[in-house]
């Protein structure tokens, strides 16, 4: 559920370029090199703010640069790091690629802190490159840029309770009168575009989070409508309200519609037509009397398949208590933890996706080699040393079929792969 984002640019610093120089001193005419190395740039860091809970600063503020790294000076001195930046944001924050919506991190859980981008290497300065032939090197290597990238920034807040129903049943009016949430409420269908969250404030610090999931028709299971995007939502709801309009003032027929809105959940994911649902016959203020009893023909159909039904009127308030506090009873016990989203997709290793590499059999040292550009920068933003490091670079082998193209080269268990002054073991 998505209550509130933001989009922002945000950019690490470029690593300080190697320095070219030379020694002067009296009396020593040819002088070897002695540029020092840049600085690395500053990296892009994500953190909580327990004390923040909404991404409104971030309307007022777009760009977020880390420093770039100095470049290397004379006498063999290291260019000064850059400055890292730290972004701050509430806890529950996703952040996505703004273009391709994927899943950068989620701040959530025990991820309080997170380097997003990384700084560029400080490049090597001329000292780096002397050799017995080469005593005067007047290369030295740039340093690596910095890597800019615009992100959607989300506030995850996960209903607990999802609220569907056709159009016009009273949805909005609900959630209005039961919580803080501000609906656009009108007589007419497909008003409401966004799901709309609202907390629901119960006696004694309970309560929960209501989500309207507009638009279900049907048809919505085959992206028909507006409803596809929705169904995703409900998705993470534990518990779900069927609103129906009990009194039939549009003439549709309410256990139908049941019916058909179970179908279509059904269809789209079968576990979501196995939640725990109650049924809100809404709008009995309007239902006449003398006709047969709405309430008591959906009762009669419903509570044998054990889904409970409660009257109410969303415009007087008749009957709201009893059904959120069963609604609050029903979610006692249950599972609330909330969902944590997966990284998708990792910044630093797009920017060198489009370098070549080359994966061969050295039959001289039975061993494989990966090298090349590609190798080379996913390596030099990332620390192997570290056990998240090393998982990183674990995906990056599969994700970019090098480690397919190594079982077709017929690599063994226990075989060797080296890469860039790096051995490891082959092991599925
Ligand atoms: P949604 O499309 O399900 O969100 O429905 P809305 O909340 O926008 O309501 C549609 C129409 O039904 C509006 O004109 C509401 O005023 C009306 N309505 C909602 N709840 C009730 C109710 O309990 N009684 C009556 N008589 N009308 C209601
Ligand atoms: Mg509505």
């Amino acid at each position: 559920m998505f209550a509130d984002s933001a989009r922002i640019i945000i950019k690490s610093g470029k690593g300080g370029d190697g320095h070219v120089s030379f020694r002067r001193e009296k009396y020593v005419p040819n002088g070897g090199p002695d540029g020092g190395d840049g600085g690395k740039g500053g990296d892009v860091i994500f953190q909580v703010d327990e004390g923040l809970n909404t991404l409104t600063d971030f309307r007022h503020r777009r760009k977020y640069a880390a420093e770039n790294g100095e470049e290397g000076k004379k006498r063999n001195c290291h260019g000064k790091n850059g400055e890292d930046i730290i972004v701050k944001v509430p806890a529950g924050t996703i952040i996505r690629d703004a273009q391709t919506d994927k899943v950068i991190a989620d701040m959530s859980g025990g991820n309080t802190r997170q380097i997003i981008l990384r700084g560029g290497r400080g490049g090597k300065g001329n000292q780096n490159y002397a050799t017995a032939t080469m005593q005067a090197p007047k290369y030295a290597q740039p340093g690596q840029p910095g890597i800019e990238l615009e992100v959607r920034l989300e506030l995850k807040v996960i209903a607990d309770v999802g609220l569907v129903g056709f159009p016009n049943v009273g949805k909005s009016t609900l959630l209005s009168r039961v919580t803080n949430a501000q609906p656009k409420i009108a007589n007419y269908h497909f008003t409401t575009l966004n799901p709309n969250l609202g907390v629901v404030d119960l006696s004694e610090g309970q309560g929960f989070v209501i989500a309207d999931i507009p638009g279900l028709i049907e048809g919505a299971s085959e992206g028909i409508g507006l409803g596809h995007e929705f169904l995703k939502h409900i998705e993470r709801t534990r518990v779900m309200i069927h609103m129906v309009d009990a009194a039939s003032t549009e003439g549709r027929d309410p256990i139908a519609d049941i019916y058909a809105i179970n179908k279509e959940l059904e269809a789209y994911n079968p576990d979501l037509a196995k939640k725990p649902q109650v049924i809100a016959a809404n709008k009995i203020d309007a239902i006449y009397a003398g006709d047969e009893d709405p309430v008591e023909k959906l009762r009669q159909e419903f509570e044998p398949q054990g889904i409970r039904v409660f009257a109410i009127s969303a415009v007087s308030g008749k009957g709201l208590k009893e059904l959120l506090y069963a609604v609050n009873e029903m979610l006692q016990g249950m599972d609330r933890e909330p969902v944590v989203f997966e990284q998708e997709y990792d910044p630093s290793t797009a920017m060198y996706l489009d370098e070549p590499y080359t994966v061969a059999y050295d039959e001289e040292k039975d061993e494989f080699v990966v090298e090349g550009p590609r190798i080379e920068k996913m390596l030099g933003y990332t620390n192997i040393e570290s056990e998240k490091g090393f998982l990183f670079f674990q995906r990056f082998l599969k994700d970019q079929g090098i480690l397919e193209e190594l079982e077709n080269l017929g690599i063994q268990e226990g075989d060797t792969v080296r890469m860039y002054g790096l051995s490891f073991d082959y092991y599925k």
